[in-house]
């Protein structure tokens, strides 16, 4: 079996124990593969082993890698969740099936009115700044409601939840408590009336906190693919 095979293998695993010890389903936890600064042969070498769900944050790479793997395109979800800049949602509202890193309304409408009608809504998350970083990208919570109905308003988007990039912390504990708070923002729009269903936490390090704290999408890159070389940036 090829190291991504293994590695794919080893985090469904860590997917299943964690959702067992949350008391969760596995199956309501989703796989997103980061492929960020890895080749087009290593998705398809992961799409081989069953994964269909590929993150990408550099608009030119994760386009060139879309067209590379054109054949392969119905039976994947591509998902953006770099850093948006205004005069780059064209692309990204044509060739991605989600953005997770909305965070303001200006990048929602434009995406909005730049997805092309032969294709099904853009599916949404708002980017949160849940650590208070002034450095992090993503909206501060109170800012999160009103950006939230706006958003939901919008024709050609649909806004699935809320996404965030939480400060690295060492203990499982730790690692909680802005998944925590994430999570009580979700719960706090829904019974605002918006029907929500994804909060898109976790990464290599802090799965197992996610997924304790109500992650539906995991955002894995390092665990899948190896170590990256940023080097092509
Ligand atoms: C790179 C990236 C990840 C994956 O991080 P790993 O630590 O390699 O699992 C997840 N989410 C976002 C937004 C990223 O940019």
């Amino acid at each position: 079996m090829s190291d991504i095979a293994q590695h794919l293998d080893t985090v469904r695993q860590r997917i299943a124990d964690a959702a067992r010890a949350a008391d969760r389903l596995p199956s309501s936890i989703s796989l997103m593969a980061v492929s960020k600064t890895f080749a087009a042969a290593d998705v398809r070498a992961a799409h081989e082993h069953g994964q269909c769900i590929f993150g990408e944050s550099y608009l030119q790479e994760a386009l060139q890698k879309i067209e590379a793997l054109a054949d392969l395109r119905a039976a994947l979800e591509w998902h953006f969740i770099g850093p948006v800049q205004s005069n780059k949602t064209r692309p990204i509202a044509e060739h991605f099936d989600w953005v997770h890193s909305v965070d303001r309304l200006k990048i929602a409408e434009r995406l909005s009115a730049q997805r092309p009608e032969s294709l099904a809504p853009l599916n949404v998350c708002i980017q949160v700044n849940i650590s208070d970083e002034a450095s992090k990208s993503g909206l501060a919570p109170d800012e999160v409601a009103a950006v939230a109905h706006s958003i939901a308003g919008l024709p050609r988007l649909r806004l699935r939840g809320l996404m965030a990039i939480p400060e690295p912390a060492a203990t499982l504990d730790a690692q909680r408590v802005p998944h925590r708070r994430l999570h009580a923002l979700l719960d706090a729009l829904r019974e605002d009336g918006l029907a929500l269903d994804t909060l898109s936490i976790g990464m290599s390090a802090d799965l197992e906190a996610a997924v304790l704290e109500g992650a539906t999408i995991v955002r894995i890159g390092t665990a899948v693919f190896g170590e990256r070389d940023y080097a092509i940036h």
